[in-house]
């Protein structure tokens, strides 16, 4: 047993120099995250500094047109707002697809974007896994690795990013807002995300006690078309095998423009560049589609167990590009 010492605040200030002034303190948002993993070992603060108090909940129009999500907005909130729905629905059906309804009441976006995976190997402290405990190795490569990610793997780490909304938001070419010791900055959403590489503990570029403040979607006509798809083992909740977040337009029979992000196959949220640089002034049929999902899995790699991922990426893409193109048709 270790004592956590345990404070509540209520300025952004004395949250950020409470866990600034000491490494072994963490944020406490929703705790949906943070107090599973306490349970189980995988972390050990010796202080939580909770900040559900902090006024970082409100959804704000932006001066260019955009919307701040704030970082403490809880999941279900932001899910039910119509302005995000009716700008952003990618955004909200990844929200309304993540979790359970009781874990989207407690769930900030905050935490979501920093909740950690899901690999059973890192949420057991007798195995080997380098992102939890680096140089010890990774038991899922040779392991039980049926949910592992087949895109922007290393030979250090292979856990999918678990995040359904980072996905979206990726897409979208959102942008995290931080505050810390050393002030405030904007992180576009796909620098914020590390590929695992040789060091696969550093997931994210914050220094300890940076906070998300926010989370602003651009002004963005095209994501008014857009939407999520999730594939997943049951339907009540579960994590991703496979998702696709999509924002297209479709003009004269031609995509006109395109974003593409996948989910529940890569080990960050994964935009298909490759994929969109295919489908850009292509003709909006199927062939186009499955083209566009194979240039993007060009580069998979199988580990085993998650060998299916691809396959069920790919078809996952062709269905999600259908979806919108036959709704761009009728609209
Ligand atoms: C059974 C189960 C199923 C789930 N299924 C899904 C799913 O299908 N899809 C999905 O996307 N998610 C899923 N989740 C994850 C869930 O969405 C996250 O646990 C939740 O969003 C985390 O938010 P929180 O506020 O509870 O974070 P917390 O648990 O409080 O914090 C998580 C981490 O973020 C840090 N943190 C929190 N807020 C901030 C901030 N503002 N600034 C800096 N650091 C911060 C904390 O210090 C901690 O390290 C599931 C979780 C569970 C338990
Ligand atoms: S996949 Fe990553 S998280 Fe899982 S055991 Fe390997 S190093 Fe650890």
């Amino acid at each position: 047993m270790r004592p956590i010492s345990y404070s509540r605040v209520s300025d952004v200030g004395t949250a950020i120099g409470t866990v600034a002034a000491d490494p072994e303190s963490a944020f406490l948002a929703g705790g949906t995250t943070q107090v599973d993993l306490l349970r189980i070992y995988v972390e050990q603060p010796r202080r939580l500094v909770d900040i559900n108090d902090l006024p970082l909940n409100q959804i704000e129009e932006l001066p260019d047109g955009g919307l701040r999500l704030g970082g403490l907005a809880r999941m279900s909130d932001v899910a039910e707002q119509p302005a995000v729905a009716r700008r952003y629905p990618v955004v909200t059906e990844a929200l309304v697809l993540g979790a359970s309804p009781q874990l989207r009441h407690m769930g900030t976006l905050g935490g979501n974007l920093l909740q950690r995976v899901r690999c059973s190997y890192f949420r057991d402290t007798e195995a080997p896994c380098n992102k939890r405990a680096p140089g010890t190795g990774c038991s899922a490569l040779d392991g039980v690795n049926r949910g592992h990610a087949v895109l922007g793997t290393s030979d250090c780490c292979i856990a999918t990013h678990p995040s359904d909304l980072a996905v979206a938001l990726v897409a979208l070419d959102a942008v995290v807002r931080t505050e810390g010791p050393g002030g405030s900055r904007g992180i576009p959403i796909d620098d914020f995300y590390l590929l695992p590489g040789q060091t696969p503990e550093r997931e994210h570029p914050l220094s300890h006690g940076e906070l998300i403040t926010g989370i602003d979607l651009p002004a963005l006509p095209v994501a008014a078309t857009s939407r999520y798809i999730k594939i997943r083992d049951r339907e009540s909740y579960e994590f991703a095998l496979a998702s696709v977040a999509v924002a297209m337009s479709v003009a004269g029979g031609r995509i006109a423009e395109i974003r593409l992000a996948l989910g529940g196959v890569a080990t960050k949220p994964w935009r298909a560049r490759a994929a969109e640089q295919v489908l850009d002034g292509a003709p909006a049929t199927v062939e186009s589609f499955t083209r566009a999902a194979e240039a993007e899995l060009a580069g998979a790699v199988p580990h085993g167990m998650n060998a299916f991922k691809i396959e069920l990426a790919r078809r996952t893409m062709v269905r999600a590009l259908t979806a919108m193109a036959q709704r761009e048709e009728t609209a």
